[in-house]
């Protein structure tokens, strides 16, 4: 090696700019002496940034800099001696902030715990061994289970078995209850008598703490969990636990996707189709996407598990991308629930509770079984009203009604977190105001009123708040102390309820009209999703369904022809209308407190986006659905592109243009490719 030549370490700092950053080595380092030879890649480099210092990982070494050389500045210290990531997760952290159009380093950093990214944190606690020498984890025994397989995840579990050891994606598509995790729990048995790693990603640790506990009931141990909940330490010594190979499974949330697996053999996703896989801020990535990328790399196995798999995974399975294994049917005497709808037109009701909703309760409280209502809205009453002048109350700084929370005596603003007190009468007549609609605050409060006897629980956000209280409420339907279940969205995920029989769904109409493509599809999975928490042992499960529109379609079809007839239809519409999983999407989101120069600045980047000379569509500026939110206007524009590859060529050239583009004070803009939500 020359003498002459400098050696450029190119690092990816967590730092919102598009680009790694350049630096000498440290002084008195291979600069000086060239025998040396340059660092691995993915090691952690503490580095001075403007007046501070960060701890980066290098990237990358280049012979030369655009930097100039009196500007270039020494990094101070090499962390470690082996990449921190296994070279399968080093790629796809590389290729992920390449496909997410987002900066490197915050991709990394979105891999790397940040204890392991502190600058004063220099205890030898710190240190991460190389991954390549995982050590060998102590042998862990799988705990024989009591449960005889029915012949059909029999075959399930046979078809995982067999693809150990190479690249496949299988859909599961299982429904509600049919013993899905039972399967994931053999299938991971085998992998791990193989002596791999299992990586088990599921949308929310906290709602299902039930999964965890299967895991540990049925391995002797080695399991490291990685979720948001974790201390910094927590997270540290469960990542590095995962890194070294001494976790022989992990299970996560989204981001354990990017955690380093030395010994990966086996990774399966359960509720594929749920939208916490999608991170919907900063770096947009979809865990499972990017899990199916990984298992590709990594040559493994994956399992994307669903009772309502997406449309996008359903079309992968139709062109045979992913193999189909099925699991029709609930095990033993357990049968699925059957679904009605109530025509809310024809029946009076009470606080949204219609006369047979009301009267099927009541049939099945008196049955012994526990009842579930389903309602997507928390908080009291949604507005708080006038009825002299139509005044409503809403929030100053966006364009939304504030929610009545009344036993906490406010209104509260769930877009922005705005809170005030609960006006005594009409800030414009001095008239009275009245809650108008319900929400499961309410609903408890007309469940309590209808049936007193009967105790009931309350889940969700609100309910659900600080450390253990979603546990207490769990508990208490377990133990079948409460009788009625009142809940949103986090009643749907994954529980277990042997004891309810009947599930009311009490507000359809909700997802059957909205502007986003993806509406429908969601109503369809919730609907089915919460339908089958009624009927999992051997009571019967009915479920009933309020809407004012018995005949729309998708409702006519889904209670008709199940999920599967549903997705069917949905298919179709989606490949007619040119939407996912039939064109490619990306957005462009903006927002600012100047809504003229906001558009101005969107109307801008999509002439330059016409400039391109991609056959691409540019669709807007369109204004976002809440035009303004926390005081600042927001609007977007849509990218269709007819293959990923055209988008990503399209990406790659615009992108650096916009920028360029001056935009007004205050501005922040952001790119999501494959948006799950697009109003
Ligand atoms: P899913 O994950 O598909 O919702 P689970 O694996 O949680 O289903 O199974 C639902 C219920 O059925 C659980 O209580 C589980 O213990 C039980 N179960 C699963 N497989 C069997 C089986 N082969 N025989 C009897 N019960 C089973
Ligand atoms: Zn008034
Ligand atoms: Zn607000």
């Amino acid at each position: 090696v020359d003498k002459g030549i400098a050696l450029i370490l190119r690092v990816a700092l967590d730092t919102p700019l598009r680009r790694a950053f350049d630096y000498l080595p440290p002084a008195g380092d291979s600069a000086a002496e060239p025998t040396l030879a340059a660092p691995p890649l993915g090691v952690r480099v503490r580095v001075p940034f403007g007046r501070r210092q960060m701890i980066g990982v290098l990237i990358g070494i280049a012979g030369e800099s655009e930097v100039p050389a009196a500007k270039l500045k020494a990094a101070h210290e090499i962390l470690d001696a082996a990449s921190v990531f296994d070279p399968v997760t080093f790629e796809l952290l590389l290729w992920a902030a390449d496909y997410y159009h987002h900066p490197v380093g915050e991709v990394i950093a979105a891999a790397l715990p940040v204890a392991l990214r502190m600058v004063r944190a220099r205890a030898a606690a710190n240190r991460v061994s190389a991954g390549q020498a995982a050590p060998t984890a102590a042998p862990i025994e799988c705990r024989p289970s009591e449960v005889i397989l029915t012949s059909e995840q029999a075959q399930v579990v046979e078809a995982i078995g067999a693809s150990l050891g190479g690249y496949r994606a299988h859909l599961l598509h299982g429904v509600t209850g049919s013993g899905k995790t039972e399967v994931y729990l053999r299938a991971i048995a085998a992998a791990v008598a193989r002596g791999d790693q299992a990586l088990v990603l599921v949308p929310e640790i906290a709602l299902t703490p039930q999964l965890v506990e299967r895991f540990r009931r049925r391995f002797s141990g080695g399991i490291a969990v990685l979720h948001s909940a974790l201390s910094g330490t927590e997270r540290r010594d469960a990542w590095r636990a995962a890194q070294s190979g001494l976790a022989v499974i992990v299970i996560g949330t989204r981001s354990a996707v990017l955690c380093s697996l030395p010994r990966l053999g086996l990774i399966v996703v359960d509720e594929e189709h749920d939208a916490s896989y999608k991170q919907q801020e900063g770096f947009r990535y979809s865990a499972r996407d990017l899990a199916v990328l990984r298992a590709q790399r990594a040559r493994v196995p994956i399992v994307l598990g669903s009772a309502t798999p997406s449309l996008e995974t359903l079309e992968n399975a139709a062109q045979a991308r992913y193999a189909t294994l099925k699991l029709p049917q609930r095990p033993g005497t357990a049968r699925a629930p059957r679904l009605h709808l109530v025509d809310l037109r024809k029946h009076a009701s009470d606080q949204g509770l219609s006369q047979p909703a009301i009267q099927a309760i009541g049939r099945h409280l008196a049955d012994g079984g526990q009842v579930i209502v389903f309602l997507n809205r928390r908080g009291y009453a949604p507005a708080l009203f006038c009825n002299q002048c139509g005044w409503a109350a809403s929030c100053a700084h966006c364009d939304a009604r504030m929610t009545l929370h009344r036993r906490a005596g406010q209104l509260r603003c769930h877009h922005c977190g705005a809170a005030a007190p609960v006006p005594a009468t009409c800030s414009n007549c001095r008239h009275d105001l009245n809650p108008l609609g319900q929400g499961t605050e309410r609903v408890e409060e007309t469940l309590a009123r209808l049936f007193p006897s009967a105790p009931r629980a309350r889940l969700d956000r609100d309910t659900a708040a600080g450390r253990g209280a979603l546990e207490a409420v769990l508990q208490r339907v377990h133990r079948g102390e409460a009788r009625i279940l009142i809940g949103t969205q986090m009643l749907t995920k994954g529980h277990d309820f042997p004891d309810v029989s009947l599930v009311v769904i009490l507000d359809a109409d909700q997802g059957l009209f909205a502007s986003d493509f993806r509406a429908t599809e969601r109503l369809a999975q919730t609907i089915t999703q919460v339908a089958g928490r009624a009927g999992r042992a051997s009571r019967p499960g009915e479920v009933l369904i309020q809407t004012e529109f018995p005949e729309h379609p998708l409702l006519v079809r889904l209670i008709r022809d199940g999920y599967e007839g549903f997705a069917a239809s949905a298919l179709a519409e989606r490949r007619h209308a040119e939407w996912p999983p039939y064109s490619r999407l990306a957005m462009l989101r903006a927002e600012a407190r100047d809504s003229l120069a906001l558009d101005g600045f969107l109307a801008g980047a999509a002439d330059r986006g016409r400039g391109v000379g991609e056959s691409v569509k540019i669709l807007g500026p369109a204004t976002a659905l809440m035009a303004r939110r926390a005081d600042h206007f927001r609007a977007h524009l849509l990218i269709e592109a007819a293959s990923r590859a055209v988008l990503q060529r399209f990406l790659a050239r615009w992108i650096p243009v916009v920028e360029t583009l001056a935009g007004p004070p205050g501005l922040r803009w952001s790119i999501d490719v494959d948006p799950l939500e697009v109003d």
